[in-house]
């Protein structure tokens, strides 16, 4: 019985990856400063699972922004416009634009990676694609692993994965065509791969856990056969994760790979399913018991079932042991919230990370043999009691809580009139110019906000400097607004860390970690709050500084929330209890702020669901149940309000298409959606759905320092006025400023609020 881990966290405890990245990006290190630390935290990577016992140890988990950008430069499969650019330069341009020596291009998209708060970078293909083996990286991972002595499983994105992740960027072709084209490239890779004396090769195809056509199923099934044939003594780990194999559950069985893994967390029906059928044959069957999607200790009572049961029928050589998907969004290790006093003791016995997911999964496997030794006893007893004192605990029930959610009518979930009414009441009352323009929240958080946040946290700086500093840097902006003339401002969000914790702190039912880093995208890292109780509401949490930022303008400034969905999927959630139930209480906390907001004079209310799409089951036949709640959800916590005042929505980094309708069904006033780096595209949905409320198409790529000139915002709005009615159209970037720098979001807010001027002079006479 092996142990396998299918990935782990890359970023460093203390985000050092990130940190260098950002250095080498303002030129303050060289790439080989930066390529040393990368280095360092790979072997200290390895050495913690090493040092646990972990068989399976992956080398190419680690990377410098995406695993799904390393495999299109693995494969050589590159824009065109990147082509005068190479080496890591290439790579990051790839990654967020370039604008420097004379040369100016786009980033590539970037979405959620399945049902994660992780983004890749989506591969982009054209009609007569070709691919080469482009990069030494998963050999030089390999290498450097067994120079410390670690025989490494490497891991890659399969090829149907691969392809069915990206986009066709030119008309006229499905990129599954591109299977031929692009297996002789992979089998030269597993060559390569092989000549290492590699044992095992991990493959990655999450997306059997999506619904696939006849035709996908048939890729899968010619790209594996092709692998079979390939001659080469390395072993393949199929891996899929996420959800169940459900309908692509035979295929999978069928495959001719030497190892299959599934995700036991999410989906143990499978597990049956699978030893109901003989097809598994000799293959070993790998069992993700560990959960990598959620930081609770692991049931061990539960997970011994399930591998006694996989053990009786196959054998304990035939069965493997270890994480459900990669550990990469877990934090690192619970270890370092030594010295928390958030984070209650009560509530870190039930809390597991990604090391000590490690110990788990080695004494799971002690278990399971029947090698009973004091160790893994001790573990045993110590798991059961905790897990047994959540069931229990004081700390996470509150009835008051549980009555209100039980109480909850579908009038709470209604504006008191339709759109129509509602519209022209608000044009009424706020008397906007066509195209108005706005932000979608926060301003840059430079390194002084963040320093200071940071000083105040530790008690170096007083609450009334704080304070004082926030409100500085709050009149600044409005004032900044003011003079480039936009029309609804915001406060800029300087007093918050992050859009979920800042919340997150002020409600009850949640704790905080100090290191609990997960990565989002490239060097962005997020700190997830953990929901491990009933949630409510103490006292407003943003009353204060949005009735500051409105007190000082004539122009409105919109209340900014964090929708309840967001909240739910941006946070470690309980397990203990479904989904919904813990939505509908964050709900209706953030009711009673959206009331306090109007009753303190805000006007209009933004309340963000950028995680909503995320939220969407694999499976399209589990989406209705998700969207029906998670909708309703929304809608409680925006239906407080009277009719003329305005509720906002924003989306970000996802495909909006196919879920337009429950979209429309939010019933949000406006929606302010990302569409800059795909054109629009997203528009052609809200088109041919007729979306009847306003809506805000995003017309600058902030997850990018390039700076949109004028003429490039003028085409998008040209783009979108022509597809939509001009009366209905925002002009907004395409999410928050504070990622960016101050220089490039005065420039491209400027640009942008001219392009509004010209649309306005354009379309005089509508509306
Ligand atoms: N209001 C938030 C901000 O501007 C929205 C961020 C998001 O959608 N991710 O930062
Ligand atoms: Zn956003």
């Amino acid at each position: 019985m092996k142990t396998i881990v299918l990935g782990y966290p890359r970023v460093g405890e203390k985000r050092e990856l990130k940190k260098a990245t950002e250095s080498y990006w303002k030129n303050d290190i060289s790439e080989d400063d930066l390529s040393l630390i990368a280095s360092q935290l790979r072997k200290k990577t390895w050495r913690t699972q090493q040092d646990q016992g972990i068989d399976l140890i992956s080398s190419n988990d680690f990377s410098m922004y995406d695993q799904v950008l390393d495999i299109c430069i693995t494969l050589g499969c590159i824009p065109e416009r990147f082509k005068n650019l190479n080496g890591l330069e290439q790579y990051f341009a790839m990654a967020r634009g370039y604008q420097a020596n004379g040369i100016d291009v786009t980033a590539m998209e970037m979405t959620k990676w399945f049902d994660t708060n992780y983004h890749y970078i989506v591969p982009e293909f054209v009609k007569n694609q070709t691919f080469n083996l482009n990069s030494d990286k998963i050999i030089n991972e390999i290498k450097e692993a067994l120079s410390l002595g670690i025989s490494s499983k490497p891991v890659i994105i399969g090829p149907i994965t691969f392809l069915l992740l990206g986009k066709e960027k030119e008309e006229g072709f499905n990129r599954l065509e591109l299977l031929d084209e692009v297996l002789p490239v992979y089998q030269e890779l597993l060559l390569e791969i092989d000549k290492q004396g590699v044992e095992y090769l991990q493959i990655d195809e999450p997306i059997l856990a999506t619904d696939l056509s006849f035709q996908e199923q048939q890729a899968l099934k010619k790209a594996y056969k092709y692998f079979s044939e390939i001659k080469v003594d390395v072993k393949y780990i199929l891996t899929n994760y996420f959800d169940c194999y459900g309908e692509n559950l035979e295929l999978a069985l069928q495959l001719p790979v030497q190892v299959l893994h599934i995700d036991v967390v999410r989906c143990s029906m499978q597990l049956d399913d699978i030893l109901k059928t003989n097809l598994i044959g000799d293959k070993i069957l790998s069992l993700g018991v560990v959960d990598g999607r959620n930081i609770w200790i692991n049931d061990f009572e539960k997970s011994l079932q399930l591998i006694k049961k996989a053990q009786a029928k196959l054998g304990e050589d035939q069965v493997w042991l270890g994480t459900s998907c990669s550990l990469l969004h877990v934090p690192y290790n619970l270890e370092l919230e030594e010295h928390n006093a958030q984070l209650k003791s009560e509530v870190k016995q039930w809390l597991a990370f990604a090391k000590q997911k490690l110990q788990e999964i080695m004494v799971l496997k002690q278990l399971a043999l029947n090698e009973k030794n004091d160790t893994a006893m001790s573990f045993f007893v110590k798991n059961k009691k905790a897990n047994n004192s959540r069931k229990v605990s004081a700390l996470i029930h509150n009835n008051v809580v549980n009555r209100r959610v039980d109480n909850l009518k579908p009038t709470d979930s209604e504006r008191v009139s339709q759109f129509s009414v509602r519209q022209q009441l608000q044009r009424k009352a706020l008397k906007l110019p066509l195209f108005p323009t706005t932000t979608i929240g926060s301003f840059p958080q430079t390194k002084e906000v963040r320093q200071t946040r940071a000083k105040f946290k530790k008690g170096q700086v007083s609450q009334d400097e704080y304070d004082a500093f926030i409100q500085k840097e709050t009149e600044d902006t409005i004032r900044f607004q003011e003079k480039i003339d936009l029309d609804v401002l915001v406060h800029g969000e300087f007093e918050r860390n992050d859009m979920v914790e800042y919340f997150g702190e002020q409600l009850e039912g949640f704790s905080f970690t100090k290191f609990g880093w997960v990565q989002s995208y490239g060097s962005r890292c997020v700190k997830p709050p953990i929901i491990f109780g009933d949630v409510s509401r103490p006292k407003p949490m943003t009353v204060k500084w949005s009735s500051y930022a409105q007190s000082i303008t004539k122009k409105y400034v919109k209340g900014m929330l964090t929708g309840p969905v967001t909240i739910l999927q941006w946070s470690f959630v309980r397990n203990d209890q479904p989904r919904s139930v813990t939505c509908n209480q964050i709900a209706l906390a953030i009711r009673d702020e959206v009331r306090d907001l109007e009753d303190a004079g805000v006007k209009i209310i933004q309340i963000d669901e950028p995680a909503l799409r995320e939220g969407l089951p694999l499976r399209k036949e589990d989406w209705k149940a998700y969207l029906d709640w998670a909708i309703n959800a929304f809608k409680i916590s925006a239906s407080v309000v009277k009719d003329e005042t305005q509720i906002h929505t924003h989306m970000c980094y996802s495909e909006f298409n196919d879920i337009i309708e429950s979209i429309a069904q939010m019933d949000a006033d406006v929606i302010t959606i990302e569409t800059s780096r795909s054109e629009m595209e997203l528009l052609k949905a809200f088109v041919d759905f007729k979306y009847p409320n306003e809506i805000g198409p995003g017309v600058y790529d902030i997850h990018s320092p390039r700076v949109p000139s004028q003429e490039e915002i003028e085409y998008l709005l040209d783009k979108a006025s022509s597809l939509l009615p001009s009366g209905n159209i925002w002009v907004n970037p395409d999410c928050g400023l504070k990622t960016r720098d101050w220089p490039e979001t005065k420039t491209a807010l400027k640009n942008l609020v001219q392009s509004a001027n010209r649309m306005r002079e354009k379309v005089t006479n509508v509306v």
